[in-house]
């Protein structure tokens, strides 16, 4: 596994929509496994593949309480109720913002054997669905916090 250098606000990659992956070739396996030794050095929640240069709709999400999850051209295909909390982002290094959420969100995804399946996601979980999602899109979660906070 190798670490990737992650790219920061005002860095084009991070504004772009990035591409579907059509097939899971050995290279997507590799940037799987890069991306998590990425977040993990960087003791991040979550990955989104334009955050390390690369315009694919990859994420990658580890908390304590859910393990490890790979997305891999995820959709958001529900979602219910509403939390209001911190959120951050390792391309916005040393800020923080308050930013609305919904509270429960099922993703539909590959994993990287190809299949498709599901994940809900409660409270953290359903909050990195979001902003790792909105990653692909070219979004930023300091586009839509209501107030930020310099650490
Ligand atoms: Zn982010």
């Amino acid at each position: 596994m190798a670490k990737l250098k992650i790219v920061k606000v005002g860095d084009d990659a991070l504004r772009k929509v990035c591409r579907p992956v059509d097939a899971i070739t050995p290279r997507i396996i590799t940037l799987l496994n890069d991306m998590t030794e990425t977040m993990r050095a960087a003791d991040g929640v979550g990955l989104a593949a334009p955050q390390v240069g690369v315009l694919r709709r990859i994420v990658v999400i580890e908390t304590p309480d859910d393990g490890l999850i790979e997305l891999i051209n995820p959709k958001i295909i529900a979602y219910s109720g509403e939390q209001e909390g911190e959120e951050g982002c390792l391309s916005v290094p040393g800020r923080w913002g308050i930013v609305k959420r919904p509270m429960h969100v099922t993703v539909r995804a590959m994993n990287r054997k190809g299949e498709v399946v599901d994940i809900t996601g409660s409270g953290l979980l359903a909050r990195a669905f979001c902003h790792e999602l909105d990653h692909l899109d070219g979004k930023l979660y300091i586009d839509i916090a209501k107030e930020m906070i310099n650490s």
